[in-house]
């Protein structure tokens, strides 16, 4: 299995968060990618690839995301940052409503609202280098697969599958995870994407929600008490040529292994009816018993078994890094993850 490594994986994020209406320190910190480097490399000895930046944007990106939002965010900080009392971060204060759908006009405070969907999204100055070295780095990682290899993993920040078509979520612009998971459907056709982060992962769910060559799958904490509330529900199973394409199984807070495991079977089972010809890992570890963004019950150990049943599914397996957030249990989770994945495919 080779790793990919962003450009910007160890890249400082400055903005903040907003957490239950409290602005705190931004948890996308530079920290988590040294972390799971050290385990990927130092501890699994994988073959790293350093990305380096393409010299242009792959089309998937433009595939997958509407054109005006990729514009706002290429160019939002410069147009942010001419107003003499601007802040550090773009934050939204003013958001299109029920009342009022429509943007009147269209300057950085209203496109702000428009376009950054809720207070864990703010931009920053550097914001658009960050997520051009996600892409790049997810986009080499998926070609890698097309080219012949039978794992690799993609080290990447921020995470991306909370990022819709044109409305950035939960602290994600870009979906790296369905970037990658489109480059791959043009060379296998069918392709699975399993969501293991401990949130929904609307964006991923969102992009692909009306097709039926890309089943998305995601296991997460019930919506009901954990981001993003307002989707991830079981009864959204895709619409148009994609209904029953997309599988949501979220789980009561608390779940520990046993009860993880009997969803991850319900999961492989879907995903053997659809026989993919690739799978997609949205590889978020904040399951973990002590994520203070999470609510589920997972210990290191148990991320092999989880690996290893992964594994049992025989696929060609493209990992793509989420979320995970327990900054000093990060090495060992990711190390205990791959193992028992690699352990399983010998
Ligand atoms: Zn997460």
């Amino acid at each position: 299995m080779k790793a990919f490594i962003s450009p910007t994986h160890d890249a400082v994020w400055t903005g903040n968060a907003m957490i239950r209406g409290k602005l705190i320190q931004h948890h996308d910190r530079a920290e988590r990618s040294v972390e799971i480097l050290a385990a990927l490399k130092d501890d699994l000895r994988l073959d790293c690839v350093f990305v380096e930046n393409a010299a242009s944007a792959p089309p998937e990106l433009m595939e997958v995301h509407a054109p005006d939002y990729l514009h706002y965010l290429e160019t939002a900080w410069e147009e942010w940052a001419k107003a003499p009392d601007a802040s550090f971060e773009i934050r939204p204060y003013i958001t299109t409503n029920r009342y009022f759908p429509e943007l009147r006009t269209r300057i950085p405070v209203t496109l702000a609202g428009q376009y950054l969907g809720d207070g864990g999204s703010p931009l920053v100055q550097d914001a658009w280098v960050n997520m051009k070295g996600s892409v790049d780095t997810a986009v080499s990682a998926a070609q890698a697969i097309i080219d012949g290899e039978r794992a690799a993993y993609a080290l990447l920040r921020p995470a991306g599958h909370h990022a819709m078509r044109d409305l950035a979520m939960g602290g994600s612009h870009i979906g790296n995870t369905a970037i990658a998971a489109q480059r791959l459907s043009k060379h296998f056709g069918r392709v699975a994407v399993l969501d293991i982060d401990v949130h929904h992962g609307n964006g991923t769910q969102q992009i692909f929600y009306d097709r039926d060559d890309v089943l998305t799958v995601s296991l997460h904490g019930q919506p009901e008490n954990l981001f993003p509330f307002i989707c991830g529900y079981a009864d959204e199973r895709g619409t148009g040529a994609g209904e029953g394409f997309n599988l949501n199984l979220p789980l009561e807070p608390g779940t520990e292994l046993i009860g993880y495991m009997k969803a991850l079977e319900s999961a492989t089972r879907r995903l053997i009816d659809f026989a993919p010809n690739v799978l997609v890992i949205a590889a978020g570890f904040d399951t973990y018993r002590h994520d203070k963004f999470g609510n589920l019950c997972i210990d290191t150990a148990d991320y092999r078994v989880i690996g290893d049943c992964i594994a049992q599914l025989g696929l060609p397996t493209l990992f793509i890094q989420e979320g995970g957030y327990k900054i000093d249990a990060l090495r060992a989770n990711v190390h205990s993850f791959v193992e028992g994945f690699l352990a399983q495919r010998g």
